[in-house]
């Protein structure tokens, strides 16, 4: 039987705050998690959603152990939240693999809820296996904006499913069959927000040991920005001790991904790219034609249909007070319970950024922390034109009060 030879590696990068990461990496069983949710909200959905995981898999180590786990892990992290004021509304990504035992011989089982990821690394290439749950992946996926626009787009951190935001959680499980000499990467959106995937192979390529490739890529995402909390965990597919070194190798190269028997049920997309999808019992389905119809009418369906949209996870946006770009935290128009408060003002008034900005601004450009906002504001102030630019200064004016 092959098991993992896993190795983790975390770190807060630049957000002076406490890590909302979580992570487990075993034998049998990897987990990432990435919290939101206030400042110990976050971190306390992150870390109980992987501590019941992993005790839920330990007590059930199969496929079905799996996924009944993230949903103990959901119930969980949502009853602690409504019992606790301070914890209200937080909640966590959560994506895992296991080895179980499946009918032709052992299988990975994986589930993915979020924007966190787990990437397969076979003979030098990256496959991503998991597809992220937010906003602007929808979007893409759906060609409504270009890949391009995707990064910069001011809800590009909106997520539409996490663990322990309502009793139900809509969980994508599905198996793959192991192949030694093969590797898996879960990680944080930290570690692909700054890297993308040929970076992401190259480390991989170039660190043999599991543990040497996990703490090369927290380098790389800190040394690219590390705006984020970042955290990956590589584990190499070996086999197991007692069994000899020729494991039966199998003979298609890549490893195929098998969708449960009821997956079939469910219509895909792309039905090579997708996962499976398991849906919570009685959830409602709405599809993303109809959240896109106008971000407006999004928030009114969400209300009305109980559609999960986290707005939580952007703590910073950048917007207008009297006509001039200011820094906020919390989010625009005070959606949801948060009413935004205006962190930095500066001296460049809306006229003088370029046209295309303009809405962005006026709608309020979400970001993940301080800096990130910093950076965008700086970005606004260089897209001028020179003649309009000459004399203005350069860095927002100190924080307010
Ligand atoms: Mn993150």
């Amino acid at each position: 039987m092959p098991i993992f030879r896993s190795a983790s590696a975390t770190d807060i990068g630049k957000t002076r705050s406490a890590n909302q990461d979580a992570m487990y990496a075993g034998e049998m069983l990897l987990i990432v998690a990435d919290g939101m949710g206030g400042h110990a909200g976050g971190e306390v959905a992150a870390q109980s959603a992987v501590n019941e995981l992993e005790a839920a898999f330990r007590e059930q180590p199969t496929g079905k152990g799996l996924l009944a786990g993230t949903k103990v892990a959901n119930r969980e992290v949502f009853a602690h939240s409504e019992t606790d004021e301070e914890l209200h509304g937080m909640g966590t990504t959560l994506v895992a693999a296991a080895l179980v035992p499946g009918r032709n011989g052992e299988k990975i089982a994986l589930m993915n809820v979020g924007d966190s990821r787990a990437y397969l690394f076979e003979d030098g290439r990256l496959e991503r296996l998991t597809e992220d749950h937010s906003l602007v992946e929808e979007m893409l996926r759906q060609g409504e904006i270009t890949e391009a626009a995707a990064e910069v787009h001011p809800y590009r951190h909106v997520l539409t499913r996490a663990v322990g935001i309502n009793e139900r959680v809509e969980v994508d499980s599905w198996t793959l069959t192991p192949v030694v000499g093969t590797r898996l990467l879960l990680c944080s959106d930290g570690l692909t927000n700054e890297c993308d995937d040929a970076v992401i192979a190259e480390i991989l390529r170039e660190n043999p040991d599991p543990a040497d490739a996990a703490s090369a890529l927290i380098r790389r995402a800190l040394d690219h920005g590390g705006n984020d909390n970042i955290t990956a965990v590589v584990a190499d597919i070996v086999a197991g001790e007692n069994e000899p070194i020729e494991m039966p190798k199998r003979q298609e190269k890549a490893p195929r991904r098998e969708r449960p028997p009821r997956a079939e049920k469910t219509p895909e997309i792309a039905p090579r790219a997708q996962p499976a999808r398991i849906k919570g019992i009685g959830q409602q389905m709405v599809t993303f034609r109809v959240v896109l119809f106008s971000f407006i009418l999004i928030l009114v369906l969400a209300a009305a249909i109980g559609v999960t949209v986290w707005f939580d996870k952007a703590t910073y946006f950048v917007g207008l007070d009297h006509n001039n770009v200011a820094i906020y935290n919390g989010r625009p128009g005070g959606l949801l319970w948060f009413q935004p408060t205006l962190v930095t003002e500066t001296n460049l008034p809306l006229q003088q950024i370029l046209p295309a900005n303009r809405a962005l601004v006026r709608s309020g450009m979400l970001e993940t922390s301080y800096d990130a906002a910093t950076k965008t504001v700086t970005n606004l102030r260089n897209e001028l034109p020179a003649a309009v630019g000459a004399g203005q200064t350069t860095s927002p004016s100190a924080p307010h009060g």
